[in-house]
């Protein structure tokens, strides 16, 4: 190992130290930073001013408690986290995560991951992530309000369309951005319609904000097969998930001529031969709420397959779009074994390490998540631009400028992964574009 080498590695076992028990956040940072090497060695000055160093460490951390009445009239306490990872490139900005499984760990792995998808977007907008352990499951809707409220009774001090801007993640959709949008105002009382996104486009929110992640990351995926010569024209695709990313992956794949056979909850698996009807899945989980099972009630061709594996259906192209470490080494070997030629991320960190490198050596098309679902937050920051001017786009507009964002980031993670000797791995290109544009204006800071 070179002196870098063990540096880098030196710098992940003190960020393990100081954050214990954060395994998520561990893997996040090693994903990243193992990967820098050949950047240091390129560019001297970013270790001169422990530029690694500082990424590692949040700017701010918010933890607070969030009480509220259930419709029994008992009171629950949450924990509520916002931490505000890096801002040299623009204001704070990322989701709000509502799950039961939310902790420190988990957010600090999502803002850090935000830092360099935000970053490849190339527009101004720096990291951070948020979210509570409420669990939205069998909630009724005034619960949903009562909980937002509170929420944003603490939070709002520490927002601003130049200080912090939150948006969606898994749990928090429109309805959620509405009550802590009505809350932000009523205790500011301001009509702020940059400090939040994923607004209704009744009230400020950019059109195909809502269909962003999901027709960015097969748009994304759409360009790498591009390179290789081939298309999502008559793919054969399975989608993990079926919340807002997955409802509009598959959406954009058909769109673009693929068929999706199949998409998934955390229950089990629909597969549906003849290709996911869109409308009935908007249906379920949009407007009903419902569970994925539900799906094979309307369509009698379709099968519901209870705990069953989405990654053993075999498929040419996989699109994770779901949760963290939701596909395994186990299951890349089963869809390298099933033919499968490229995979987009539309979730956060959804391959474990290993199954990335699976799918690395086998030669496959692997699109990371902080580039392929990048299209979100891009969009979010459109919704920004618009709100800044108030103004608003039209859809046709909006939608041509996601997909020149994303065939720009597909470009220049491709480049990079060719110019620092890794032609293909779209990882280590994701990685070296984004840690170089947030290091080089933190180098023009100084040190803060
Ligand atoms: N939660 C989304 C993400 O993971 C979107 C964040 C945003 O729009 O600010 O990128």
């Amino acid at each position: 190992m070179s002196s870098i080498e063990e540096k880098i590695e030196q710098i992940y076992q003190q960020v393990v130290r100081r954050n214990p028990g954060e395994s998520e956040f561990h893997q996040a940072v090693n994903e990243v930073i193992g990967t820098l090497a050949p950047v240091l060695r390129k560019y001297p000055q970013y270790a001169e001013h422990k530029i690694i160093e500082r990424i590692c460490e949040p700017e701010r951390q918010i933890i607070f408690r969030v009480p509220w009445q259930d419709d029994r009239g008992e009171v629950q306490i949450n924990r509520g986290f916002r931490v505000q990872f890096n801002s040299a490139l623009g204001p704070y900005k990322g989701g709000l995560r509502f799950h039961p499984s939310v902790y420190l760990g988990i957010v600090k792995f999502l803002g850090f991951e935000q830092i360099f998808k935000n970053a490849l977007t190339g527009l101004p907008i720096g990291g951070a992530k948020g979210g509570a352990d409420f669990d939205p499951k069998g909630k009724s809707d005034d619960e949903v309000m009562r909980f937002c409220q509170s929420f944003m009774t603490e939070l709002h001090r520490h927002l601003g369309e130049y200080t912090d801007v939150p948006a969606g993640d898994i749990g928090v959709g429109a309805r959620e951005i509405g009550y802590l949008f009505g809350q932000y105002k009523r205790m500011t009382n301001r009509y702020e319609s940059g400090v939040l996104t994923g607004k209704s486009p009744h009230w400020g929110g950019a059109l195909v904000r809502r269909e962003a992640t999901g027709y960015g990351a097969a748009y994304f995926v759409d360009e790498m097969l591009k390179v290789r010569g081939e298309s999502l024209e008559g793919k054969v695709c399975v989608v993990s998930g079926s919340g807002n990313v997955a409802i509009y992956t598959v959406e954009k794949i058909e769109q673009l001529g693929g068929k999706v056979v199949a998409c998934s909850d955390s229950d089990g698996v629909i597969y549906h031969e003849r290709g996911i009807d869109v409308a009935t899945l908007k249906q379920l989980k949009e407007v009903e709420r419902r569970r994925i099972s539900a799906y094979a009630d309307v369509h009698r061709d379709a099968r519901y397959i209870p705990g069953g594996c989405i990654w053993d259906i075999p498929c040419q192209v996989a699109m994770p779009s779901a949760t963290q470490n939701e596909l395994d080494a186990s299951a890349a070997r089963r869809l390298v074994a099933n033919g499968c030629v490229a995979v987009g991320e539309g979730a956060n960190m959804p391959t474990t390490p290993e199954g990335a490198r699976i799918f690395l050596e086998a030669g496959v098309a692997f699109g990371p998540g902080k580039a392929a679902n990048a299209g979100g937050v891009a969009t979010s920051a459109l919704e920004m631009q618009q709100n800044a001017s108030r103004d608003a786009w039209t859809f046709e507009y909006t939608e041509q400028r996601l997909h020149a964002i994303m065939t720009e980031i597909h470009r220049a993670c491709y480049e990079t992964a060719a110019e620092f000797g890794s032609p293909g791995n779209y990882l280590i290109g994701a990685n070296i574009v984004g840690f170089t544009r947030v290091a080089e204006a933190m180098v023009a800071f100084g040190v803060v």
